[in-house]
């Protein structure tokens, strides 16, 4: 993490806007809530290319809960709907989150909420965190085993330290504890195949999943800004082709049924600006990745269903000195209202 600021994100910022913290909507009644973007593996396939040996960032984040959650309720109410799930995940571990708790319970207690899931690896929680997320009302964990084999997890997850057999445990106290669990590994062919079915027998006989679909095996998918590993990866046509056959030899299901994550549509937060305009930003802070800065338009509503973080792609020039300063900046993107802009004079 050499070189990199971590910042505390108040009130003063908008939850909305950027995929490094906050709310994430895409249109369904599945809200993703992003409390941080720390994460102490360095995973050789991660998508996002976090933890402390990624080259590329320069900024984290951890949410205050308190803003997260008021800006989660008025998201929640926007939606409509009474079956909101509540997605805990982000560019990061949310297991490193310090008021984990204290978010569930606030979030399960959100009218509209119907159930709260969680992303994680789990290994650096203990029995009693785990107690703690089931008292607040934790319905899932989703939890990323990627080889049971000891030494091929510590080369996946790209840490010596890490201890899949620490995870692997911690899922059977959480199943214990009532919240359900589903494992969904990344398969990256040539390194982890022989994994996948060990994985998917060690699911089905310790009762992961609870009549769902117990793994959800990932295709490898090399991303941009993600870190790369030197395989040729799969098609989807392949992946799939090769889960079926692993499903019937295994007679285990590994392809959700149409409707069982209850995922539909649901009324999508407004975009308050399109792609070409211009507005002012005031910029507070970096961006997670080099070369990126985060700027808040100044003409704030003092509501997560108008107001917006926005990344400036400043390049070279982005430095700690444009803090506190304004910018002209023009949206280049805003697909579900992740909002990337470039300045206008640098
Ligand atoms: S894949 Fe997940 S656990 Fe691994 S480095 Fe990336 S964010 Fe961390």
């Amino acid at each position: 993490m050499r070189g990199r600021l971590v910042y505390n994100i108040g009130g003063e910022i908008p939850q909305v806007g950027t995929l490094a913290f906050g709310i994430v909507d895409r249109g369904t009644n599945v809200i993703e809530v992003r409390p941080t973007s720390i994460c102490a593996l360095n995973c050789i396939f991660c998508s996002v290319n976090a933890g402390p040996l990624s080259r590329v960032r320069w900024a984290e984040y951890v949410v205050e809960p308190e803003p997260l959650l008021s800006a989660l309720e008025e998201v929640v109410r926007y939606k409509k709907t009474d079956d909101v799930e509540v997605h805990i995940d982000g560019m990061g571990d949310p297991g490193h989150y310090p008021h984990l708790a204290q978010l569930v319970r606030g979030a399960k207690s959100i009218k509209g909420v119907a159930l709260v899931s969680m992303q994680t690896r789990l290994y650096m929680l203990d029995k009693e965190a785990v107690q703690q997320l089931a008292n607040a009302g934790l319905d899932r964990f989703n939890v990323s085993v990627d080889a049971l084999d000891p030494a091929l997890a510590k080369k996946l997850a790209g840490a010596e330290w890490y201890d899949v057999e620490k995870a692997l445990e911690l899922i059977k106290i959480a199943l214990e504890a009532g919240i359900n669990v589903i494992i969904s590994p990344v398969w990256v062919p040539g390194l982890n195949d022989g994994e996948m079915p060990k994985i998917v027998k060690w699911a089905a006989e310790n009762g992961v999943g609870r009549g769902q679909t117990p793994v959800l095996i990932q295709k490898y998918i090399p991303h941009k800004r993600g870190r790369k590993v030197e395989v040729r990866p799969m098609t989807w046509g392949e992946f799939w082709r090769k889960l079926r056959e692993m499903e019937k030899e295994l007679g285990i299901p590994l392809i959700p049924k149409k409707g069982e994550y209850n995922i539909h549509k649901a009324p999508e937060l407004p975009k308050p600006y399109a792609v070409g305009d211009t507005i002012t930003v005031e910029i507070v802070a970096r961006g997670i990745f080099k070369g990126e800065m985060l700027g808040v338009a100044v003409n704030k509503r003092g509501s997560a269903i108008w107001d917006r973080v926005v990344t400036v792609a400043y390049g070279d020039a982005a430095s700690d000195e444009l803090v506190g300063k304004r910018a002209r900046v023009r949206v280049i993107e805003n697909a579900h209202n992740i909002y990337i802009a470039r300045p206008l004079r640098v």
